[in-house]
């Protein structure tokens, strides 16, 4: 509440005393003044910490235009603004992975987004593209709710309960850790992303009686229940749960499920609510209009269920831009993206749905002053924050994209 960006009226933002630090989302503060900076990466270099907006843009510019070809900055839709001006492309996770490695002339990616991005990336990229995520500490919270020892522990349950795991299919989201991406690659399954589930899950059933989904269970719940799967046959596994305990659930559930979700989440998008989409369709029907709600799939099973329409990022800025001028859309997904979208389409208006939401904090920590670092060291022909996926979690990880692809 105390930075310069945040005293600054939110446009996007009804309630501005609620604001969070970063909703304004796009003014640059020198490093040091970012109120979280402590806990990001701090072996940054002193000197960049208190450069202000200008001299960033300027060193990132200068590096950029030196490096010319040998690098390309890839820009997740959740960026803040003073990221996605350098970007060459921007996109979700897997379309920005895809771009990278069809650009073979760049030894050097650099992808603005959070760790499992870079790690997808490099398990596209070709042997001499190096990754090179610019804040080391941009994790994800959803990914980080999944860790390999859980889920293989959730696996042997499993196992056990079932007399072997042949009928089960795990398929994990685009927004895992590239050891759980191998997992399923080892064990034939599959990843998916935000536009592609349903078509995975359809084949995941094809494979096997059930279907093991992690991290994001509201994704993998929403996907089920607009495939016709009861809600019943959905089961939680909740991985905070001591192990030899079924994830909490009872051996009937289980006995019973078709999808086995992993309980996690994304900590943006499970902040959307049924009467946040409530109020804003009374708030216009009192003015005699009407709104139409849009929202990712990653929110919960009753604000998918309310809204006119979901999907991933990319449907959402289709649907916006599809809109009929003069439309109302309220938004359920990440801030940045939501500015983004209101901005570009000036005949409509867009606001987020929830007037408290704050950006994605991780992915927020890609401040300039660790672009211009990570830039200013390639130009010296230094590679650091390199995002390296070892080889034996490569190859699986390699197989179980594969497998999504193939189904194009
Ligand atoms: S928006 Fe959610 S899923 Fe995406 S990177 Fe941030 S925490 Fe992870």
């Amino acid at each position: 509440m105390t930075s310069p960006a945040a005293a600054r009226p939110n446009p996007y933002f009804p309630i501005g005393q609620l604001q969070c630090e970063t909703d304004s989302g796009i003014d640059t503060i020198p490093l040091a003044l970012e109120q979280s900076f402590p806990s990001w990466q701090t072996t940054i270099p002193e000197r960049y910490r208190g450069m202000d907006a200008e001299e960033l843009t300027r060193r990132i510019r200068n590096a950029r235009a030196t490096l010319g070809d040998k690098v390309v900055i890839l820009g997740h839709h959740y960026q803040r603004e003073d990221i996605i001006q350098f970007a060459d492309d921007r996109g979700d996770s897997f379309a920005l992975a895809q771009y990278a490695a069809s650009h073979p002339e760049a030894p050097y990616i650099v992808f603005a987004g959070v760790h499992f991005m870079a790690e997808a990336a490099d398990i596209l990229a070709a042997p001499h593209q190096q990754v090179i995520l610019p804040n080391i500490e941009a994790g994800c919270s959803m990914a980080d709710m999944a860790a390999e020892p859980d889920v293989h522990q959730a696996w042997r349950e499993l196992g056990e309960l079932y007399g072997g795991t042949d009928d089960i299919i795990p398929v994990t989201y685009m927004n895992s850790a590239a050891s759980l991406k191998a997992f399923c690659g080892a064990n034939g399954g599959v990843v998916c992303t935000s536009s592609n589930a349903k078509q995975v899950l359809e084949w995941a059933f094809t494979q096997g009686k059930r279907v093991f989904f992690f991290p994001d269970q509201h994704l993998g719940r929403n996907t089920g229940a607009a495939m016709g799967i009861p809600l019943d046959e959905m089961v939680l596994w909740n991985w905070r749960v001591p192990a030899g305990n079924l994830g909490g659930a009872s051996e009937e559930a289980l006995q019973g499920a078709r999808i086995i979700l992993w309980q996690g989440h994304c900590s943006v998008h499970q902040r959307f609510s049924l009467t946040q989409i409530e109020d804003a369709r009374a708030k216009y029907a009192a003015l005699g209009q009407q709104v139409q709600i849009v929202v990712h799939p990653e929110c919960r099973y009753e604000v998918v269920q309310a809204a006119d329409a979901n999907g991933s990022t990319a449907y959402i800025a289709k649907y916006v831009a599809n809109a009929a001028p003069g439309s109302i859309i309220g938004v359920g997904t990440e801030i940045n993206l939501v500015a983004r979208l209101a901005k570009e389409n000036p005949d409509k208006t867009v606001f987020c749905l929830d007037p408290v939401v704050c950006p994605c904090s991780t992915m927020y920590r890609v401040h300039p002053a660790y672009l211009a670092w990570v830039m200013e060291e390639l130009l010296d022909g230094r590679v650091v924050n390199r995002i390296q996926v070892p080889e034996h979690h490569r190859k699986d990880a390699r197989v179980a994209l594969e497998r999504m692809l193939a189904l194009k």
